[in-house]
């Protein structure tokens, strides 16, 4: 195969950033990896600062000590590790007192001329005090960009509360709302392959595309993130945000550019289009489920409830869905939904499924038609794979066969892609925000889901069992083998 190379991106101007909750999960194992990689590309420049913030009583020396064991862990040149260190500092303040804010601002304002940049890596709980004081201790200028992760919100009132509040402070374009699957090197391809080659679009509608399959399966179960992901459950944590988002970028109308507002125009149509799911038909369209003990990945683990410490929680681990679009580009064609804790292989796929040719000119020996199936990969192993039928190589008779044409991203480019994260934070520097939610896609996916989490509360049903290291409750096969199809097996 030919190896292609990729060539490095300019440096970004010089920049501060301030990581809100700069000691948790999120920031050390994501965000300043992350950023340690584009510093070591050469895009980040050595005037730039990055300043962790969390209460943990912590020095600018205590901190990348920390750094510097998450880094080395990773197997990063220690040369490298260690000119990186000194852009990092860290502050210990309580986002809800006041205590230590003057001495934190009047370090920001060192640097006027830079870009700021504010990410929110806390609980959601904490982003309006943090924005209130960001507003009241005058860190908020023209360049300045507030970073919100995810969720917004677990409902669309408190979403709506959340973004009044920063909207207080920051403008809707100074805010940017991460959706680290927006930033990973396949979904890009999607926008590439669909837009960039005249093969796909003709046939990217109702006429030819039979349905689309997004799954989303971690083989993990709720570990030390128990307290968090029972207040909000599979489709909080994953389909109103990371799935529904895939959705959009496969059923968007062709944007007229890539401005940032032109593509999330069209992801929010999407949205809006989708059909409600409700108390009428949450029944047929969902399937949510909850796992028990089982055995992931070879060995014995715990059911989700024991997990938990043994309290009576109905917070589903698993859901899977049908969606569908009302609008006439895909009228008629179901999105199946999936995603679940301790499924029995991580993986995150878009499979867009075409329709049957119309007619075969084969005989029964050449063995059965299979569809066309576009598989977009997004972990692990990122690649596209566009699987055909060819007709079995050598003597024999015309045999058919089901083949990939298959482009695994490392294998092509030689290269280890950059994490979503990579880009995405520098988007943010650079101030393009066409891979973030805007507020109206927030709420847009909101409406939608809220209506499902009511049904379900209203049904007063549990979630089903599913055993761990199994693919969900039986129901989600039913779900979508009632329609005469299957859950792509290349996935499981
Ligand atoms: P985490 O490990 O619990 O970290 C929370 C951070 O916030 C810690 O640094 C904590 O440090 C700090 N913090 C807590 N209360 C604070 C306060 N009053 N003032 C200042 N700092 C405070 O959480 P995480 O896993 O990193 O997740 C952070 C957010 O990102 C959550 O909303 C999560 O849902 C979201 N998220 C996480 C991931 C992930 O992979 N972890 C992925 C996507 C989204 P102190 O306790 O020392 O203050």
């Amino acid at each position: 195969m030919t190896v292609v190379t990729v060539p490095s991106s300019p440096p970004v101007e010089p920049f501060d950033l301030v990581i809100f909750g700069g000691t948790g999960d999120l920031a050390v194992r994501k965000l300043l990896p992350a950023l340690f990689h584009r510093y070591a590309d050469g895009q980040i420049p050595a005037a730039s600062r990055v300043v962790g913030v969390a209460r943990e009583g912590l020095d600018d020396a205590g901190y990348r000590e920390l750094v510097r064991g998450v880094l080395l862990e990773t197997g990063a040149p220690e040369d490298t590790v260690e000119a990186f260190l000194p852009q990092l500092g860290y502050r210990s303040l309580d986002a809800r007192k006041d205590e230590g804010w003057d001495a934190f601002a009047e370090l920001i304002k060192e640097q006027p001329e830079h870009v700021r940049v504010f990410y929110l890596s806390t609980s959601p709980e904490l982003f309006v005090d943090i924005c209130n004081r960001l507003g009241h201790y005058g860190l908020n200028r023209g360049e300045s960009r507030v970073v919100l992760e995810k969720p917004i919100g677990r409902d669309l009132a408190s979403a709506n509360q959340i973004n009044d509040a920063v909207g207080k402070v920051f403008g809707e374009s100074q805010t940017f709302r991460i959706d680290h699957y927006l930033g990973k090197e396949t979904v890009q391809n999607l926008i590439a392959l669909r837009f960039g080659n005249a093969l796909f679009e003709p046939l990217w509608n109702a006429g030819h595309i039979d349905h689309v399959q997004i799954t989303v399966a971690e083989t993990l179960g709720v570990g030390h993130r128990g307290a968090y992901y029972d207040r909000a459950g599979a489709l909080r944590d994953m389909v109103q945000n990371h799935i529904l988002q895939l959705l959009c970028m496969v059923a968007m109308e062709p944007p007229s550019s890539l401005a940032p507002d032109a593509v999330r125009d069209e992801k929010l149509k999407v949205l809006r289009s989708l059909k409600p799911i409700d108390e009428a038909n949450a029944g047929q369209l969902t399937v949510r489920g909850q796992y028990r003990a089982g055995v992931a990945e070879g060995e014995s683990v715990p059911g989700y409830l024991d997990e938990l410490g043994g309290i009576k929680s109905s917070t589903e681990t698993f859901v899977a869905l049908k969606a569908e679009i009302a609008n006439w580009r895909w009228a008629g064609v179901p999105f199946y939904l999936r995603t679940g804790k301790r499924l029995p292989t991580r993986v995150s796929e878009i499979v867009v499924a075409f329709k049957p040719v119309p007619h075969s000119i084969f005989d029964a020996a050449a063995g059965p038609l299979a569809q066309n199936r576009l598989v977009l990969r997004l972990q692990p192993d990122e690649g596209v794979k566009l699987w055909l039928t060819i007709k079995h190589p050598g003597p024999g008779g015309l045999r058919l066969r089901h083949v990939p044409l298959d482009m695994s991203f490392a294998e092509a480019f030689g290269v280890q892609q950059p994490d979503a994260y990579e880009r995405l934070l520098l988007d943010v520097v650079r101030g393009n925000p066409t891979l973030f939610m805007r507020r109206d896609e927030v709420e847009a996916a909101w409406r939608w889901a809220d209506p499902i989490l009511s049904a379900w509360a209203a049904s007063g049903e549990p979630p089903r069992p599913y055993a761990a290291g199994t693919w969900g409750p039986s129901a989600a096969v039913a779900l979508i083998e009632r329609d005469g199809r299957t859950w792509n097996e290349d996935s499981e």
